[in-house]
């Protein structure tokens, strides 16, 4: 299945691809030919259990899928100023899985543009100039989503994209080791201390005479480090950013269809109705197409500006024959409910390991999105960095593929095609077993030999990565210019 040989791959890549752009495993990079379910395959054959990938939501190259685009471009493929039936229907149908005022849907091609058009119809509708975002957020690549993104502006190590004044980072409400800890406040709201910093933000824009246009968050955190947000945080916050004039948009893009498995939406455990919904990755299982969907009322403020929206490939006949493939095979194959067997089972495994190393500091997670924070004391919670890169390492090694997440890079990440098994599971298990145990001895061993003047740092393989989520491999962490603007 190889074109050319894969050292040939790698020296064009690195001659004709943007630098910028990040390999996994850059030490050592993988080159993947094909893909089936919950597997990939390498150009040797070698099987790769994928525990990352959510864009591939029902499986990598999932049969159903495959067929529905192909027929479909047998038949017919053009822009949406013409009427066509899956459009209106998928729009329909996609209204459907959402509470009532979330009637209206515009079709576009992926997460960032989903994010773009969002922050366009907020301002339209509120007039507001004011936006708020979660600390270590990611919401897109394309200049506005990157506006309303600590977890890249973090990045930077030039001034050449500054945060702007417009924009407020609020605490990320991380109750493990964010502002507000959940040990620190036993007993307490936490959900809503960290509401009340919204509402302390919020109050102070309006004292600056400035009117808040809208708040985004995903409804669980993924690239800040596998965040469940606390219950009762969203309740809140959405009514003091109503109360100030402003919309809640919701970002789905990775979280969303059906993963946290008791609902379809994660903002709808949080018992919350966004004003806007931004979805992506897994509404075409690989293939480019996404959406926003909105009030009516919030739509023909967008409408009553008089521009015409207009998006050449949003809402083709083949993009919208495979989204609603991906919905089908959701429900006929009940990866819902698989999501919520196969998450409570896996979340459970890892849990009971904790008893035999305290390496974790906690498993956090719902449905097919779990996170796993190493720490080095469980008492301060420092994070384990470099023991957690072994880990993605090592995995790797053993054939199951991960990233680490989070400010730290410290915190495993699993969030695998819905089609993952418990079989799937007991075999990440047997491994993580083995790996925590050479993590940690390898860890005495340098702890012994430091207090008695022998110089080793842990290494473990290649060690040289960091996975991150969205493709960054970095390992500039936390080194955030703008850590002062958080409130
Ligand atoms: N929102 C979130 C939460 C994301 O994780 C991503 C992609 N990692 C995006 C938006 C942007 O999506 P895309 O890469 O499809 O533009």
């Amino acid at each position: 299945m190889e074109d050319i040989a894969k050292e040939e791959t790698l020296q064009l890549r690195n001659r004709h691809v943007g630098g910028a752009c990040k390999l996994f495993f850059a030490s050592d990079p993988l080159k993947i030919v094909r893909a089936s379910g919950q597997y990939m395959y390498d150009e040797q054959g070698q099987q790769y259990l994928d525990c990352i990938n959510n864009v591939c939501h029902v499986g990598h190259c999932h049969p159903d899928v495959v067929e529905a685009g192909y027929k479909q471009m047998q038949v017919l493929n053009t822009n949406s100023r013409y009427l066509h039936d899956t459009l209106v229907l998928l729009a329909k149908r996609l209204t459907e899985t959402m509470p009532g005022k979330l009637s209206v849907v515009y079709f576009v091609n992926s997460g960032s543009e989903a994010n773009d058009l969002a922050i366009r119809l907020a301002k339209h509708h509120t007039r507001g100039t004011e936006m708020l975002t979660l600390d270590h957020a990611y919401h897109g690549h394309v200049v506005s989503a990157l506006e309303v993104s600590p977890y890249k502006l973090r990045q930077q190590v030039d001034d050449s994209h500054p945060p702007p004044d417009h924009v407020h980072w609020v605490s990320c409400p991380d109750v493990y080791r964010g502002k507000y800890r959940d040990r620190d406040y036993p007993g307490q709201d936490i959900g809503q201390l960290y509401a009340n910093d919204v509402r302390d933000v919020i109050h102070k824009i309006k004292q600056d005479g400035k009117n808040v246009s809208f708040f985004i968050a995903e409804s669980m955190q993924s690239c800040g480090g596998q965040i469940i947000l606390p219950q009762g945080y969203l309740q809140s916050v959405y009514k003091y950013v109503r109360e100030a004039g402003g919309v809640c948009i919701a970002d789905e893009v990775q979280v969303g269809f059906g993963r946290v498995g008791s609902h379809f939406w994660a903002f709808q455990p949080q018992g919350v109705e966004p004003d806007i919904v931004t979805l992506g990755k897994p509404m075409g299982n690989g293939h480019p197409v996404a959406a926003v969907v909105t009030t009516q009322a919030i739509s023909d403020s967008f409408r009553d500006s008089g521009m015409e929206y207009f998006n050449t490939y949003g809402g083709n006949p083949v993009s919208c024959s495979i989204a609603m493939a991906v919905l089908d095979v959701i429900e006929k194959e009940h990866l819902r409910q698989n999501a919520l067997d196969v998450g409570q089972y896996w979340k459970a495994k890892v849990t009971e390991l904790m008893s035999q190393f305290d390496i974790i500091g906690q498993v956090r997670g719902q449905g097919l999105f779990l996170g796993i924070d190493l720490v080095k004391d469980r008492e301060t919670r420092e994070p384990a960095t470099e023991e957690a890169n072994t880990v993605i390492t090592r995995m790797k090694e053993e054939h199951i593929l991960l990233s680490t997440d989070g400010p730290y890079s410290n915190v495993i990440k699993t969030k695998p095609p819905m089609c993952f098994s418990k079989n799937n599971v007991d075999h990440f298990m047997e491994k993580l077993t083995v790996i925590l145990t050479e993590v940690t001895t390898q860890r005495t061993n340098t702890n012994v030999n430091s207090s008695q003047g022998v110089s080793n740092g842990l290494t473990g393989g290649n060690t040289d990565v960091i996975n991150k989520d969205d493709g960054d491999i970095n390992k500039n962490i936390c080194t955030g210019r703008k850590s002062m603007k958080v409130h």
